[in-house]
Order: C-alpha cells, then structure tokens, then sequence
C-alpha cells in the first residue's frame, strides 16, 4: 500500500503520517515506512538542503530538481519497500509538483504531471490525504523559521492550493479532502477511514 499526504504548509502531514503509520502498523500487521519530498534520500537531502530550500530559480529548473528528488526516492526507497511488502506513507508526492510548479509557479500542468509520471515510471499513491487550510491559518501554525518556498506571496498560496483542490476533484477515488482545521484526533479519524476505504482494508 503506497498512501501520499498532500496540502500547504502547517497545515498537519507530518503528525498525520505518524499517526497513520502507527494505525496502519496495528491493523495490517506490516512494516511502514515513512518518508517524504523533498528529501527523503540521502541525495534528496542534498538536494533539499543545499540547493531547493536556498536559492531562487527558474520555475523549469526548480520542477526537474524536485523530479530528481522524486525519481530519486522512488527508485531506491519507495518501489523497493512496496516490493517487500511494506506499506509507504509519504510526506508529499508528486501532486505537490502539480500544485507548487504548476499551479504556484504557473507552469503547465500537464507538463509538470508528465514530468513527474516519467521521474516516477508512473508510480501513483493508493491513497492520496490532501489536509485543506486556509494558508494564513497554515502559516500561524509553523514554528521553524519559513523556508524559500513559506515566504512566497498569498497569492503563491492560494493557487497551489486551488491546485490541489481541483486535482482531487478529478479523481475521487485515490483523493480524499479534509478539513484541516479540527482537532487532531478528528482528523486522524477520518484519515483512518478514508485510507481504510481506499486501501480495501
Ligand atoms: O516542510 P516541507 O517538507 O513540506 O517543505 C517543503 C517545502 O518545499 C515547502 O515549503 C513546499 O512549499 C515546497 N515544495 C515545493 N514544490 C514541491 C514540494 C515542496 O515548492 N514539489
Ligand atoms: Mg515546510
């Protein structure tokens, strides 16, 4: 099983994928593994850390760094755990290209989807959790220092995540929306059933 979360920043993946996998871990009996873009590899660290988060760009050469990353992490960590067996919670996938090079940095969608399908050879989620907030309120909850990518515009913000609002909507059956203004644990509820439906547990 290979499940993706997606939304803006703050908006909640992180603690969401934990409590997932620790769900996922109890009702399949499997191994997870947990991981997320950029930077789940070492080179995606790299990646991450020395060039994606620091410096400006062009929109072109941003979209094939994170395919890079993304072919990157499929190939050496994603595919080989789905071949074990294991179930893959990720921390983003390659719907954020869509909704960030695309949407945000107005590139084409359909060229960011087919770039990310070729970094991928067409590896798509199970399951796909895009955690819907308004970006001001995903904003006030970060508690790092905002990297490049946090501290572009609101206008940046709110097109990534009509981005993503209307991706979800073409395909319902590997998408779920939720509002990510509830508590924790109602979310994580709706996660688990949402996930379980997907996933035919
Ligand atoms: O903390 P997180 O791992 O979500 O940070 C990734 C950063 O990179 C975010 O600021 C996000 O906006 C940005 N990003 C992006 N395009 C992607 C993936 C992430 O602009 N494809
Ligand atoms: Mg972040």
């Amino acid at each position: 099983f290979f499940v993706s979360f997606e939304g803006g920043d703050g908006v909640g993946k992180t603690t969401q994928s934990r409590l997932l996998g620790e769900w996922l871990a109890r009702v399949t009996g499997r191994d997870v593994v947990r991981t997320r873009e950029p930077g789940g590899t070492d080179l995606g660290l790299v990646l991450r850390r020395e060039i994606l988060h620091g410096q400006d760009m062009d929109p072109r050469t941003e979209a094939l760094l994170y395919a890079a990353d993304r072919a990157h992490h499929v190939a050496s960590l994603v595919r080989p755990a789905l071949e074990r067996g294991d179930v893959v919670i990720t921390d983003r996938y390659l719907d954020s290209s869509v909704a960030y090079q695309a949407g945000g940095r107005t590139l084409s969608v359909d060229e960011v989807e087919n770039l990310s399908l070729w970094a991928t050879d067409g590896l798509l989620p199970d399951a796909t959790v895009l955690l819907d907030l308004d970006p001001t309120v995903g904003a006030s909850r970060l508690t790092a220092a905002p990297d490049r990518l946090e501290r572009a515009g609101d206008e940046f913000h709110r097109r990534t995540r009509q981005a993503y609002l209307d991706r979800a909507a073409q395909d319902p059956a590997r998408w779920v929306v939720l509002d990510a203004s509830g508590t924790v644990d109602s979310i994580h509820a709706a996660v688990c059933a949402a996930v379980a439906e997907r996933l035919g547990l």
